[in-house]
């Protein structure tokens, strides 16, 4: 069965353009619209129950996270995000969970001066697509802007959210793994800020080794990833060895962290700022000549299981 890009690709990417003021279509984190004097970032994914999210996932998750990775898009762009459209196909109108949806969706909406325009209500299964919208400034973070040499970086920890879906059955909803599942926190104000800073970023949505693979295919180069800078929560260490904490930060997705691209001449004066900033970056590879994703372990190159998420090819 072809997977899920290769159907993207051949039926819609491939598409003739009709207009000439989309900048950046199909292929990114989001599109880039040109309006009178400015730009857009426009982007829209969807939530399926029993797929991106278990079926007895609480509904303040719900619409937390449903929001949470639009908005982590909207960041991987460098946009700030204003607007959001909400379609939701619910099986009943079952008003304790819209209430419960509501303070999760809303809570994050107000968190981040996001404002819901519009969407739809049908009946269905439980199904949640939000489309977010944010202004872009002087530059867009795209994924093909980077250089090879360029330092590879990833905010805050990777891992935890797969994690948190695996003790998900097993843990209370406020194991902190298992939080960084429900409750993922879009990276809006490092995202904005990395404007001034990044050659190439992208969200991670899928798992670290897929998503860098795909900021580094579309900037025509390799990576390389050193495995023992992968930045790992003390949560997740004490609840995974080492095998499995390398292979959650690896190919685990829904972190929504960033991974982005700096130059490296730029390294020392980015550390500074995140420092000043406070932001949480680590600093996790580079990109390479050529088009392979290179592991390496202490200098050493090693190769571990890599996957990542294709709808179409997942294995169940
Ligand atoms: P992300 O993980 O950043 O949300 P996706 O992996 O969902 O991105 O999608 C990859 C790219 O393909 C994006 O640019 C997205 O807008 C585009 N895309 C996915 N499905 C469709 C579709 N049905 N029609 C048009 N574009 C699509
Ligand atoms: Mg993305």
């Amino acid at each position: 069965m072809p997977g899920e890009f290769d159907l993207i690709r051949r039926y819609f990417k491939d598409q003739a353009p009709i207009r000439d003021d989309v900048v950046l279509g199909i292929g990114d984190d989001g599109a880039q619209v040109k309006t009178d004097g400015s730009s857009l970032a426009i982007t829209v994914d969807a939530l399926v129950s029993g797929v991106h999210f278990p079926e007895s996932t609480p509904a303040r998750a719900v619409g937390h996270r449903s929001l949470a990775v639009n908005l982590s898009d909207v960041a991987a762009m460098g946009a700030v995000p204003q607007w959001v459209t909400l379609a939701l196909t619910l099986p009943t109108a079952d008003e304790n969970w819209l209430a419960d949806f509501c303070a999760g969706f809303f809570e994050l909406a107000r968190a981040h001066n996001v404002q819901l325009i519009g969407g739809d209500t049908v009946r269905g299964p439980l199904h949640v697509a939000v489309q977010a919208i944010g202004r872009l400034g002087s530059r867009t973070l795209r994924r093909d802007g980077g250089q090879v040499d360029d330092d590879v970086w990833v905010s805050g920890n990777i891992g935890d959210a797969a994690a948190g879906l695996r003790l998900f059955e097993q843990a209370s909803s406020s194991h902190p793994l298992v939080r960084r599942f429900l409750y993922p926190t879009p990276r809006v104000n490092l995202g904005v800020s990395l404007v001034d800073w990044a050659t190439a970023c992208i969200d991670v949505s899928d798992g670290l080794a897929v998503d860098l693979r795909r900021l580094a295919s579309a900037s025509g180069c390799g990576a390389e990833l050193a495995l023992e800078a992968l930045p790992l929560s003390q949560a997740l260490s004490e609840s995974f060895d080492m095998q499995e904490r390398q292979y959650l930060a690896l190919n685990g997705g829904d972190d929504y962290e960033l991974c982005f691209c700096v130059p490296r001449a730029r390294r020392a004066a980015f550390v500074n700022w995140c420092r000043d900033q406070n932001h949480v970056a680590t600093r996790v590879g580079r990109l390479r000549a050529g088009d392979s994703l290179v592991l390496k372990d202490n200098d050493e190159i090693v190769t571990r299981t890599l996957s990542g998420y294709d709808h179409f090819t997942q294995e169940e």
